[in-house]
Formats: structure tokens, sequence, C-alpha cells
């Protein structure tokens, strides 16, 4: 049995398609961009 923590770290981390940087703040699906290339003012 795995317990939710096994569960977490079996995630892959997900990464920003612009820079490469991993996006780990990011809980939410916003796409694939960290919050530096994802900023509303580019
Ligand atoms: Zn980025």
């Amino acid at each position: 049995m795995l317990s939710i923590v096994e569960f977490f770290k079996n995630l892959p981390r997900k990464k920003c398609h612009n820079c490469g940087k991993e996006i780990l703040e990011k809980a939410d699906c916003y796409g694939n961009l960290c919050d530096h290339c994802d900023h509303p003012a580019r």
C-alpha cells in the first residue's frame, strides 16, 4: 500500500516549457510555464 506521500513522490515534476525550470509552487494546472514565464504582463 502506498501512502499519500509516496504517491506524490512518484509524480513527475512539472517543468516550464519555456525555461526548463521546475514548477514547484504551482500545484494547479495553468499550463506548463513557471510563474516567471507565465507572467501576464509579458
Ligand atoms: Zn519559465
